[in-house]
């Protein structure tokens, strides 16, 4: 996509200057609850609650026409609310931010998924409909690698389905989350007569967090995280949806098209600077392919980094943690989505500045492998075969049961691995955002809930399931027996 940057950067300081202005907008003086800004969480979560009570006196019908304000705000406006959220966090890619923001508008399944889902039993005792029901007020903690983004999917999923949000953003993406709420509320209020559909703590903290995750005014969480956010929900002792963290392995075995193979990984890994949840973080290849994949890659057009840059990468962009049993690595915020040029520069190694991913050999040992680093560097390990390729990726991946990724021609190695890692999400032969229907088939979001089962998320997710029976004459009451007769019992059967 073709941008001119520093127009872009002027309207967005002027646009943030505004919004330091203006009350109940983000980083205001005073929030005073419009819009959907809410300094307080009792107050979120009551303007939230008011706001879920004028919805559910309204038609679906306007649940579509507030889920299309959103979409069109998330398109037309995605330059310039995506370069807002780059300028605010500092991680990944512009050209990435803006195209995450116009997907998800156009892609997010609303309304029509709910129609397609209904269920009618009809028959000799009447009708049954199985309605799906909102749960209420929604509370949504959402990251800093797509702060905007994120909401934006989960307020159309939750919306479509009749309920409010008030979510708690991660604070280093509090303003461009602000400002988008501020935006889609002010629309939606203009034009459908609501306001706080979505409501938003401009000024987020754990503690705020932990107030949503206790409110007795929120009916269920749903968290996007990583691991420390997604076991404060799932022991906050309500109902949780759980989109938690990944390291999504991929393996390469003999049978593999090695150069489609490499495209896919780079187009993957390299997306955003390799913040994506779902990204490809490390590569498993058997050793009789192992050199004509690292060619491979580098015709494709990444750049290939000697065993020394490898470890001096190692030594500067991932940083130990903690003490004692609790020690562990994590990706230095100074490389986290940083451009592949940044990390190269950092261990003196020049690369061309449009150069996507770097990659390079390791063991399984190195931090690089089982640490979900965040960045655009991948390693690579040689394997004997493909049983052990997919033993390490498993290894690889801890369980979480997020998503793995394989490139080959042969059904059996496809099914063990799938079988093997049970993951939410599996893809074969295509970069890991095939799995979100971009280049591939089914629709997106970004809360892949795995730990709690729900799986990619939709407006179903945020659903009750009711029935609904009609029985009238076919059934006499008080005399308790129907007037169509039941089957008889089974004779001799248990109690
Ligand atoms: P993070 O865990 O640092 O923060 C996520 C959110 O949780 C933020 O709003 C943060 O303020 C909040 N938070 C963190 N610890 C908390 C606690 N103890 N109690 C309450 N709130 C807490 O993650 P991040 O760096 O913003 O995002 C990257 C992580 O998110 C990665 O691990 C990535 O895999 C994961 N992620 C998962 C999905 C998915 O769909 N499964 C999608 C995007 C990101």
């Amino acid at each position: 996509m073709q941008i001119n940057e520093d127009l872009i950067r002027n309207v967005v300081a002027q646009v943030l200057a505004e919004v330091e202005r203006v009350p109940g907008s983000a980083n205001g003086r005073a929030h005073g609850g419009r819009h959907g800004v809410f300094e307080d969480v009792d107050d979120a979560v009551s303007a939230a609650r008011d706001a879920f009570e004028q919805l559910s006196r309204r038609p679906v019908a306007d649940r579509k026409r507030i889920i299309e304000i959103i979409r069109r705000i998330s398109i037309d406006q995605c330059v310039e609310l995506g370069t807002m959220e780059m300028e605010e966090t500092r991680i990944g890619r512009l050209e990435h931010k803006i195209e995450k923001l116009k997907t998800l508008g156009e892609r997010t399944p609303g309304v029509e998924f709910l129609e397609q889902r209904k269920e009618v039993y009809s028959g000799d005792y009447g009708l049954a409909v199985i309605e799906h029901a909102p749960f209420g007020v929604i509370g949504a903690i959402t990251p800093v690698t797509h702060s905007l983004p994120t909401l934006t999917g989960n307020a159309i999923n939750m919306i479509a389905a009749g309920n409010t949000l008030v979510v708690n953003p991660h604070p280093s993406g509090k303003r461009v989350a602000t400002e988008g709420v501020r935006r889609f509320n002010e629309a939606i209020r203009r034009e459908v007569g609501i306001d706080n559909l979505i409501c938003i703590i401009p000024e987020p903290t754990l503690e705020s967090a932990g107030e949503i995750f206790k409110h007795r005014g929120i009916s269920l969480i749903c968290v996007t995280g990583g691991p420390a956010v997604a076991r404060a929900a799932l022991n906050s002792g309500k109902r949780a949806v759980v989109a938690g963290p990944g390291n999504p392995p991929v393996v390469v075995d003999e049978t593999a098209d090695l150069d489609r193979a490499a495209r896919s990984i780079i187009r993957g890994a390299a997306y955003d600077n390799n913040l994506l949840c779902i990204a490809e973080k490390e590569v498993f290849v058997v050793s009789s392919v192992f050199d004509a994949m690292m060619k491979a890659m580098e015709r494709a057009g990444a750049a290939r980094l000697s065993a020394g840059e490898v470890d001096k990468l190692t030594k500067t962009a991932i940083v130990q943690v903690g003490d004692g049993d609790k020690k562990h690595d994590i990706p230095s915020k100074d490389f986290l989505g940083q451009d592949a040029a940044v990390l190269a520069k950092a261990i003196g190694r020049s690369v061309p500045q449009q150069t996507e991913l770097l990659f390079g050999e390791t063991d399984e040992g190195n931090p690089f492998v089982p640490v979900e680093q965040m960045m655009p560097f991948i390693p690579f390990v040689r394997v004997r075969n493909v049983d052990e390729a997919i033993a390490k990726a498993k290894e690889a991946e801890h369980g979480f049961r997020h998503t793995s990724i394989i490139h080959s021609s042969d059904v059996r190695n496809m099914t063990r691995m799938g079988r093997e890692l049970d993951t939410t999400l599996f893809v074969k032969n295509g970069p890991c955002m095939a799995s979100l229907g971009l280049g591939g088939e089914g629709y997106i979001s970004f809360s892949i809930a795995g730990p709690t089962g729900e799986g990619v998320t939709t407006p179903l997710t945020f659903t009750r399931e009711r029935r609904c029976s009609l029985i009238d004459d076919l059934y006499v009451l008080g005399k308790q027996e129907p007037r169509v007769p039941l089957p008889e019992p089974k004779q001799g059967g248990g109690t």
